[in-house]
């Protein structure tokens, strides 16, 4: 079969022919992947960047959001069978450690990932184990469905607290970040703010329906997000860019007893002011990692179902696997939302 792997330590990537997958535990489904969309972490294991060369034990095939078919299972499989629409949890949990058997499987001691500590998506077929599999209401796109794993990152930093009403401030307009423009808007936010950087991702943001954009490089973001809530600040901050800036910025710009949501990875140590940013505002902070198993997904496929959330204004492009450099690049250039790649029919 044909696939995507990180082949030797290294910048780059290479598409070649691979051995087909095998199903090797009675818990395991081979999956037919249809489409695969690409992740800022894949932009990562290209790059061969510090995170990489931690994480990565070339060869592997990377890539891990996607939505395929279900072509075989193994003897104790029972969640799903031959035949089945189904995306995966690319997070894989233990189901053993004390997280795992409270109900907090997100936060596993033991994690494994798709794409990072096993084979990945970017290739005809994957084998998963049938814990991470959640199958998908026809009707849902493949290029939708694709997606949901981004998108339940975006429901699971949303879900922290009742939007109803409030306004909220949204910092980083990548495909995450837009996704959460329109969950809040579904969610009754009285006012969303976005701030960004990037003039492709300030106009993404806005055609994914947010009330006012700001480019904190050429306007003061808290003096603005002041400006638009009578002085009081923003009740909620949804940070997604990963920037210490912007976290900065965000907290300030948070009213005292807001909340904060933070989902955006900066890869290095922050500094701030913890006393007069979180301890006497009276913030709560909530910390979030991948997706809440399997609420997020069940929610994710409930909204696309019902088309409350529109994901043709997030997925940008849809291209051929064999075109797949094409679509790194304009990953790195910043230049989209969501890229889809059409693996198999
Ligand atoms: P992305 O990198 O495509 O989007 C981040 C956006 O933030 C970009 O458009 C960038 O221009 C913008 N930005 C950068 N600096 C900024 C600043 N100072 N002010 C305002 N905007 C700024 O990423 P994405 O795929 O949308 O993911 C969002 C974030 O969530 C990333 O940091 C990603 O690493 C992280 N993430 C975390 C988890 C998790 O489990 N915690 C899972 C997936 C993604
Ligand atoms: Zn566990």
């Amino acid at each position: 079969m044909l696939a995507i792997l990180k082949t030797k330590p290294g910048t780059g990537l290479e598409m070649k022919e691979v051995e087909m997958p095998e199903i090797t535990g009675p818990r395991d489904a081979l999956v037919r992947v249809k489409r695969a969309s690409i992740c800022g972490s894949d932009i990562h294991i290209y790059k061969w960047d510090n995170w990489a060369q931690n994480h990565i034990r070339p060869p592997m095939v990377v890539g891990h959001e996607f939505s395929g078919t279900v072509v075989r299972t193994g003897s104790a499989v029972t969640r799903v069978s031959k035949g089945d629409y189904v995306v995966a949890e690319t997070h894989i949990p233990c189901e053993k450690c004390y997280q795992c058997r409270t109900g907090r499987m997100h936060i596993c001691r033991n994690m494994k990932i798709l794409g990072v500590d096993r084979d990945g998506a970017f290739a005809e077929f994957i084998v998963v184990p049938e814990t991470v599999l959640w199958k998908v209401s026809l009707g849902i796109p493949e290029e939708y469905a694709s997606v949901m794993e981004p998108f339940g990152n975006a429901i699971h930093t949303c879900s922290v607290e009742n939007l109803l009403g409030k306004t909220v401030l949204i910092t980083g307009a990548g495909p995450i970040g837009v996704m959460a423009v329109q969950l809040a808007r579904v969610s009754g936010a009285s006012l969303v703010i976005v701030s960004e950087i990037k003039p492709y991702r300030k106009r993404l943001a806005l055609g994914n329906g947010a009330d006012v954009v700001i480019d904190p490089t050429e306007k003061n973001l808290v003096e603005e997000v002041m400006k638009l809530t009578d002085g009081d600040g923003v009740d909620v901050l949804l940070e997604m860019s990963g920037s210490e800036k912007a976290l900065i910025q965000g907290l300030e710009a948070l009213t005292k007893g807001g909340v904060a949501s933070i989902l955006g990875v900066s890869s290095k140590e922050v500094s701030l002011n913890i006393d007069s940013l979180i301890t006497f505002k009276g913030i709560t902070l909530h910390g979030i990692t991948g997706r809440d198993m399997f609420k997020t997904w069940r929610t994710a496929d409930q909204l696309l179902k019902s088309k409350r959330i529109d994901l043709s204004k997030v997925v940008t492009h849809v291209i051929p696997f064999k075109d797949w450099k094409k679509g790194f690049d304009i990953m790195m250039r910043g230049e989209c939302g969501k890229i889809v790649m059409e693996i198999s029919d």
